[in-house]
């Protein structure tokens, strides 16, 4: 359960080669970040992992399967959207609820598992608010619960604490931590920076231009560098 495989995946918008070819394996069980300046391809990667955009060409195998041509909802994997897109007008409950109505799951199982999330995410006592009577970081909190009911393969967060202050950043960086020791799920977590990258992974993987650069874990990077991108961007000089 969870492993992700990248063979020669590519991506073209346009005349835009976004991404050449990229080969990636990704253990279950693993967090990896992909790290890398604005514009490098953090986010389409990630897209194409979710299947939210096709790839040009190469091969996807989520648990040694090929994925590459699923819809999104088929390869098992969660997406975790920023706080802001949670459903404004629905108690924290029908957030979290929202994607197993969707998949027609019957109430009471629904219940069990909404209860169980809340339980896992500190969220018990805020079930019946709307989103906004939470502060930012229990929205954040919500939007992970609503991957976490579907009990995905992997997680995959795009940036999501990208609009919370300093403060609850560090927070959440540890929430999302914790939650990866308690859950042991796949995480692939995409953030411009270095020091999430450093202190979240178990394995970094360091984009520039649509271009693996290097792949390691933050002590790797750190003390082994493969070029002076890697070594400007991990902050240690070679
Ligand atoms: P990052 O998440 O690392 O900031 P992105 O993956 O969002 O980078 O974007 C990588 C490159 O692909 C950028 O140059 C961006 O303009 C381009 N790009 C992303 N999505 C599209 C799209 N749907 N159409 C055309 N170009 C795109
Ligand atoms: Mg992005």
């Amino acid at each position: 359960m969870g492993s992700i495989v990248l063979k020669k995946v590519s991506k073209v918008f346009g005349e835009a080669k976004v991404i050449p070819s990229i080969d990636l394996d990704i253990n279950d069980g693993e967090f990896v970040v992909f790290v890398g300046p604005s514009g490098c391809g953090k986010s389409t990667l990630l897209r194409l992992i979710a299947g939210l955009e096709d790839v040009s060409g190469g091969q996807i195998l989520i648990d040694g399967k090929d994925g590459t041509n699923l819809a999104p909802a088929e390869r098992g994997l969660a997406m975790v959207f920023q706080s802001y897109a949670l459903y404004p007008h629905m108690s924290v409950r029908k957030n979290i609820a929202f994607p197993l109505k969707m998949a027609n799951m019957p109430q009471a199982e629904i219940d069990k598992k909404v209860a169980e999330a809340a339980r896992v995410l500190n969220l018990t006592d805020y079930l019946e608010r709307k989103p906004r009577q939470l502060s930012g970081g229990q929205r954040q909190r919500v939007a992970i619960g609503r991957a976490i009911v579907r009990q995905p393969a992997a997680f995959l967060f795009d940036e999501p604490l990208s609009n919370l202050d300093a403060a609850l950043r560090v927070n959440m960086r540890l929430e999302i931590s914790e939650l990866h020791n308690q859950l042991k799920t796949t995480m692939i977590y995409v953030t411009h920076d270095q020091v999430e990258a450093m202190t979240m992974a178990d394995k970094i993987v360091v984009l520039n231009r649509g271009n693996v650069e290097q792949v390691g874990s933050p002590l790797e990077l750190y003390r082994n560098p493969q070029n002076l991108f890697v070594a400007g961007f991990i902050g240690s000089p070679k």
